[in-house]
């Protein structure tokens, strides 16, 4: 876990001012269900998730840019069509997806358990990235 990750997001939007303002419902639902997805959602904080979604509502009514060095948040990121970089690293050269899975009984698991723990044998769960994909290899709707 990389605790509070430093993040910003910069867009070319008119006034050029940063506002805080929380991103809509359904952008933040689509966040999370993206993240579920990729077995982001228990690595992302409830910050990173609130952006993320603040840049997906933007992303149409101009250039927006995330600035973060989490790896998680630039996968998600990636996965979203949200153009993104780091601070200080370059960021992934590959989209991944992370498998869950418990280290005790060796079950696969689609989502990450509430507890992080294995409803089967309490271990924690842990994660690997797997199936890499290109980068804009996916087509965006
Ligand atoms: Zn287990």
């Amino acid at each position: 876990m990389s605790g509070v990750s430093k993040i910003r997001l910069i867009s070319s939007l008119e006034g050029d001012r940063i506002r805080v303002q929380m991103p809509e419902e359904r952008f933040l639902r689509e966040v999370e269900a993206s993240a579920l997805e990729l077995g982001e959602a228990s690595a992302l904080s409830d910050a990173d998730k609130e952006l993320l979604a603040l840049a997906l509502q933007l992303k149409p009514l101009g250039q927006v840019e995330l600035v973060s060095d989490d790896y998680s948040v630039q996968n998600m990121a990636e996965a979203l069509g949200i153009g993104y970089r780091g601070l200080t690293t370059r960021g992934i050269q590959r989209r991944f997806k992370w498998l869950l899975y418990c280290p005790g009984c060796h079950r696969v698991f689609d989502r990450p358990p509430i507890d992080g723990l294995c409803p089967h044998c309490g271990s924690e769960i842990k994660r690997k990235p797997v199936e890499a994909h290109p980068l804009r290899g996916r087509k965006t709707p």
